[in-house]
């Protein structure tokens, strides 16, 4: 096969060996034991050519955070003409938040960027990593898909939709929302009607995020006190993503989310509305429990994932947008994030 794909390791089980603490990653095994997988594979008719890149340091991806985010967008940057696509490495428990940052990171992407891990390491001798590596390669090679993708279990999936289901199942991810863009069994069969494309004659261009964007996770629990979270309300927040009951609803009883919604509008905050439902959509107003929601000023997250939308906020003010432009970009689709994509 005359194609050529960039392997980024960053870490996550894939790589992973015992240690007295548990799983730990370590440097120098998956350069030695990649040759061994891919190997055979390799100057076959149907596998790629591929290189391996890895982080300085290999993480759990537990510790992977805005900075490692444009440690990938850069090596993807720099080597995006060399390659027909890129597979990244990368643990399981962040790797929805990573898929998604790096969705929007990526403005008119051309390429498949395949996000990739496992859920038992790949020195175990029964486990998910090799089915998992050889296909996201395959899919990388074929460019058919130029989409930041996770696969996992045997389905791709838009990135940017992703939500980790499972901690012990193979099949680990869902995306709730948007049926996968391609199903890898005898065939790998693409959903083509799904999958986005860049615009005609735009370039590839990374925007890298601010590492100093603060944004929140609030999530609604009965009996929830709101003044607890009074601390974290200051003109420093940009950003916090509510995670609300059914399609939009929180606990009305107390005066207490009128004071945040309150405070957020005086600081410039943007609210974005998400569900804790696993499927669905918020509605703003179907319910009077949404209706202080509606008051604050807060968006519609519609059925963006609460990955989505706090990547989403770190994006768009990475941007240097006004709260009020960020509150028009929030509301809608840029990337297939949101609706019917
Ligand atoms: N803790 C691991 C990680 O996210 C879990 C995994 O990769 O499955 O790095």
């Amino acid at each position: 096969m005359d194609r050529k794909v960039c392997i980024i390791n960053t870490g996550g089980t894939i790589g992973m060996l015992p240690s007295e603490d548990g799983y730990a990653t370590n440097k120098d095994y998956m350069s030695s034991v990649l040759p061994k997988v891919l190997g055979p594979a390799e100057g076959s008719e149907d596998f790629p050519a591929w290189e391996l890149i890895e982080l300085p340091e290999l993480l759990d991806s537990s510790n992977v955070s805005i900075k490692e985010w444009n440690m990938i967008a850069k090596i993807v940057a720099e080597n995006y003409n060399e390659f027909d696509g890129f597979v990244i490495l990368h643990g399981t428990d962040t790797m929805a938040y990573t898929a998604s940052a790096l969705s929007f990171m990526f403005e008119n992407l051309g390429k498949p960027v395949i996000l990739t891990g496992s859920q038992i390491p790949l020195f175990r001798v029964r486990s998910d990593a090799r089915e998992n590596l050889i296909t996201s390669c395959l899919i990388a090679a074929a460019g058919k898909c130029p989409e930041v993708c996770l696969f996992f279990g045997a389905k791709l999936f838009r990135g940017n939709r992703t939500t980790k289901a499972s901690s012990d199942q193979l099949i680990a991810f869902e995306s709730p929302n948007l049926p996968p863009l391609a199903e890898a069994d005898i065939d790998i069969k693409y959903n083509t009607h799904l999958i986005r494309r860049p615009e005609l004659g735009e370039k590839f261009h990374v925007r890298e995020f601010t590492e100093d964007v603060q944004v929140a996770v609030l999530k609604m629990f009965p009996g929830i006190q709101y003044d607890l979270f009074d601390g974290i309300l200051t003109s420093k927040l940009k950003g916090l993503v509510l995670e609300a009951f059914g399609a939009g609803n929180i606990p009305t009883e107390s005066e207490g989310l009128i004071q945040v919604g309150r405070k957020a509008a005086e600081n410039g905050t943007i609210i974005v509305v998400c569900t804790q439902c696993m499927r669905g959509s918020v509605i703003l107003g179907a319910y009077e429990a949404s209706a202080p929601l509606v008051k604050a000023g807060a968006v519609s997250g519609l059925d963006l994932t609460p990955e989505a939308a706090v990547t989403k906020l770190y994006y768009l003010f990475s941007l240097g947008l006004t709260s009020d432009q960020v509150r028009q970009e929030m509301a809608r689709s840029i990337r297939g994030e949101m609706g019917r994509g």
